[in-house]
């Protein structure tokens, strides 16, 4: 096999490189895990990921969890954490929910307003 090219760490502003496919330098690796579902998932059970968004899909029936809140049917396909990781919120599904792609892009620019105001 070709050794592979090492890439610019996908941390932003971090000068690490990275030859993995996850594209982390060593020092963020762990970055990467929750989406690789390689190694067994944080917390108990040792369920991947991939498991869990299994889990939390037909839980929902493969609908929007927000827009079903406002009684609207809209399909979804992106597994959310309720609380952000960034905000201590864990891979338990209690704080997982199945979001459509515009409820997902709203919640995760409000969690970045959040995030801003914290660290300023
Ligand atoms: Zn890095
Ligand atoms: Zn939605």
């Amino acid at each position: 096999m070709p050794p592979r090219i090492p890439k610019a760490c996908r941390v932003r502003g971090c000068s690490g490189t990275s030859t993995e496919r996850h594209g982390y330098c060593e020092q963020h690796a762990d970055k990467a895990k929750p989406w690789t579902g390689g190694r067994a998932g944080r917390g108990r059970g040792g369920r991947s990921w991939r498991k869990l968004r299994e889990i939390v899909k037909s839980r929902a029936n493969g609908l929007c969890e927000e827009h079903l809140k406002r009684k609207f049917v809209v399909v979804g396909c992106i597994c959310d954490h309720i609380i952000p990781t960034a905000e201590g919120g864990t891979d338990d599904l209690n704080n997982l929910q199945l979001l459509c792609q515009s409820c997902s892009d709203k919640k995760t620019h409000e969690e970045k307003l959040r995030a801003i105001r914290r660290s300023s």
